[in-house]
């Protein structure tokens, strides 16, 4: 095998990405993870992870990264740090990937674990006071509100299914709708405004989270009548939508409207022969870490299975050649 070519190249380096390395490792694929710019993923971006099994005390999220990438290449995985620019899956086993616009790297098969960016406000203390009690994520930081007063932002199905789990947990979940409607399907609708903790505000954009070191409140504006009104929170909730991380297969892999990638059912293949994907890349219902982990098994022990057939069938035409 030459330099560059590896059995499998797995690109993004969350939880779907190292735990198909350690997987992909003992499997003796000596996998090549590529870690991409923000390496590690979204978890880099939380503090305390409080439901991923195996951590009775929590985690804070940077730490259980470098725990998942010291575990892979424990077991043989051999990690770069970079970005993949460009891909070329045209030639089954072998799988181009560019490393920022210099390196090329082949391998027979490819997972891939780019995940998904949440969208955010893009207002200036929505950055600042991002872990001090802004977050995009109620499942992994709600609880840290609990008997809280908290805000949402959203009207879509997650906003409507996280402004539902948070009314489990806080007293008042404000939820802030920028138009006259929900986006959100009817059954997520009635459940949220028949939730006594809920109260939606229609027609109302975020103005600023206020506070000088933690989140203590949110001005919030009509956009109807461009009255300003300041309410008391403790946590700050953005659920505006996430955007898979998937421009660089664009008209390469089957993706849905929204550019998640598509995968066979109960399985991580992809349309391209060769090319797996697991997390949140391809995943826009969970988005857990431990479901992000979860098929990242499943892509290590589909290309396992990959090879192990291809090299069968080539032993094959081989003695059949003899
Ligand atoms: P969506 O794109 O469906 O909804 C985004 C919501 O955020 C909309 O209400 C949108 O408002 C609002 N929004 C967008 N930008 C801003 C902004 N700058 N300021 C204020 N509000 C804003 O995203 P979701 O993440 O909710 O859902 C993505 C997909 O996943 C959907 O197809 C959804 O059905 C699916 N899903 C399914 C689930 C399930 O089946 N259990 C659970 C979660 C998601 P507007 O309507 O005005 O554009």
């Amino acid at each position: 095998m030459s330099e560059n070519k590896r059995k499998l190249i797995i690109i993004g380096s969350g939880p779907a990405g190292y735990t198909a390395a350690i997987y992909a490792s003992r499997a003796n694929l000596k996998p090549l993870v590529i870690t991409g710019i923000d390496m590690g993923g979204q978890l880099m971006q939380t503090t305390d992870v409080e439901n991923y099994p195996g951590y009775p005390d929590g985690i804070m999220g940077p730490q259980m990264m470098d725990d998942f990438r010291k575990q892979a290449e424990r077991m043989g995985a051999e990690i770069k740090f970079g970005h993949v620019t460009k891909v070329d899956f045209s030639d089954p086993m072998n799988h181009k990937c560019i490393v920022d616009d210099k390196e090329e790297f082949i391998g027979e098969t490819i997972v891939i674990a780019t995940g998904a960016t949440a969208k955010w406000l893009g207002i200036e203390s929505e950055t600042r006071l991002n872990g001090a009690g802004v977050s995009a994520c109620a499942v992994c930081d709600g609880f840290f509100y609990k008997d809280k007063a908290v805000a949402i932002v959203g009207g879509g199905d997650t906003a409507a299914e996280e402004a539902l789990y948070l009314a489990n947990l806080c007293p008042t979940v404000h939820m802030f709708i920028r138009r006259d409607e929900m986006r959100a399907s009817k059954v997520m609708q009635q459940r949220v405004f028949d939730h006594p903790n809920i109260k939606v505000y229609w027609n109302t954009e975020t103005d600023e989270v206020l506070g000088e070191k933690v989140v203590e409140a949110v001005r919030v504006k009509n956009n109807k009548t461009g009255e300003k009104t300041e309410i008391p929170i403790d946590g700050f909730f953005v659920a505006i939508g996430h955007k898979p991380n998937t421009d660089l297969f664009k008209d390469i892999l089957d993706m849905d409207h929204e550019g998640y990638l598509i995968t066979k059912a109960d399985s991580t293949v992809t349309n391209v022969e060769g090319v797996f994907a697991s997390g949140d890349v391809q995943d826009k219902i969970y988005r857990q870490a431990v479901t992000a982990a979860g098929t990242g098994c499943m892509a290590a022990l589909d290309a396992e299975r990959y090879i192990s057939a291809k090299e069968f069938e080539l032993s094959q035409k081989q003695n059949a050649a003899v």
